[in-house]
């Protein structure tokens, strides 16, 4: 335990990815004094009972949420109302109720219009993640050194506000305000388009006729696998974020077209000037991002390199010999 507990009572609503590294790493930094989970399916109530990811796996969010002083709802974003809407009645005076979900607009809108003026709405994203889901996929470490953006409502209390982000801070992330319309514009960019251009390409290349199935995946190390690695994101959230943060994304996605178009224009008028600063301009973000530590230098996203059988190196060695 690294700090005095912040929390008495933590409740998780919705045990996957996220939700389970909240857990995780929550006990390994005894930021609470109890975690209690509960999730839609037995199924997955049961695995977070096998994980012991937490003190209590309870069967309803009434059940979790009863005493506790931070609730986390980790859901899909197009889910949260009605969850704010049954937990609304029975939250303890007080208490800090949150999320984490990839769009901050949407939750807000239809979360806080169920919540009692009595506790504090905090929405947040911690802005870390993997293609995979489920409790399993969790691990203690996800949120270090990523940001966890806070999105408070401009009449938050201050307390609350810095309480959740403390909480975050144990964790390992850093914290940054802002309002949850910003958040949107900016993840739009960063991450909602990344996202669709993935599944768009992965999607192209699936129903080419020209080049088959198996050559796609044969050569996909040509800068295919990172799109799939991508494209093998959660459907069920994704679809949400796409619906919830429509007009930030159409937004974005209309300044991609544009600059596509530019592009598309310098390759058929053969403008390697054009293709050329751009693609160093790009380069420059890139190594921006090792820079500031949120991405290794290692090549090849740090894959590790196999090495040569040994017995063609050998012959290599006797062809230059
Ligand atoms: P996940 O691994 O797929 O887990 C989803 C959880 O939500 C499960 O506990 C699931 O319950 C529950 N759930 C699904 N649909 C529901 C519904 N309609 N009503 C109530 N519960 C429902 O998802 P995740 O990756 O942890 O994502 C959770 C949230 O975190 C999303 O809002 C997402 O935008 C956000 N987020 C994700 C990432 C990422 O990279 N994955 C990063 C940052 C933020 P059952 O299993 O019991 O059905």
């Amino acid at each position: 335990m690294t700090t005095a507990p912040l929390f008495n009572r933590l409740a998780l609503i919705g045990v996957g990815l996220i939700g389970s590294s909240i857990a995780r790493a929550a006990r390994a930094q005894g930021v609470a004094r109890e975690i209690v989970a509960t999730t839609r399916s037995t199924v997955t109530r049961n695995r977070v009972t096998e994980l012991n990811l937490a003190d209590q796996v309870v069967g309803t969010n009434i059940e979790a949420v009863a005493g506790a002083d931070l609730i986390i709802v980790c859901i899909p974003v197009g889910a949260c109302g009605p969850i704010a809407l049954e937990i609304g009645p029975h939250l303890a005076p007080g208490c800090i109720v949150s999320d984490v979900g990839s769009v901050k607009g949407s939750v807000l809108r239809d979360m806080a219009p169920h919540l009692p003026a009595s506790v504090h709405f905090v929405p947040a994203h911690p802005v870390a993640g993997t293609e995979n889901s489920g409790p399993d996929a969790g691990f203690a470490e996800l949120f270090v050194n990523r940001w966890c953006i806070l999105t408070p409502p401009e009449n938050a209390d201050k307390a609350a506000v810095e309480k959740l982000a403390a909480f975050w801070r144990a964790l390992g992330a850093n914290v940054e305000t802002m309002p949850a319309e910003h958040h949107d514009l900016v993840l739009a960019i960063t991450s909602h388009l990344p996202h669709l251009i993935a599944y768009t390409i992965v999607g192209t290349a699936d129903e080419l006729s020209v080049v088959t199935r198996s050559e796609v995946l044969k050569f996909s190390a040509g800068g295919f696998r990172d799109f799939t690695r991508i494209a093998a994101s959660d459907p069920t959230m994704w679809r949400d974020v796409f619906l919830t943060n429509k007009d930030a994304v159409l937004e974005m996605l209309g300044r991609f077209n544009d600059d596509i178009g530019a592009l598309t224009n310098a390759i058929k008028s053969g403008d390697g000037e054009t293709l050329f600063d751009h693609f160093s301009r790009t380069r420059e973000i890139r190594r921006g991002i090792v820079q500031i530590g949120q991405d290794a230098p290692a090549p090849d996203f740090g894959r590790p390199h196999p090495s040569l059988p040994a017995d063609s190196a050998e012959q290599s060695k006797k062809k230059s010999e």
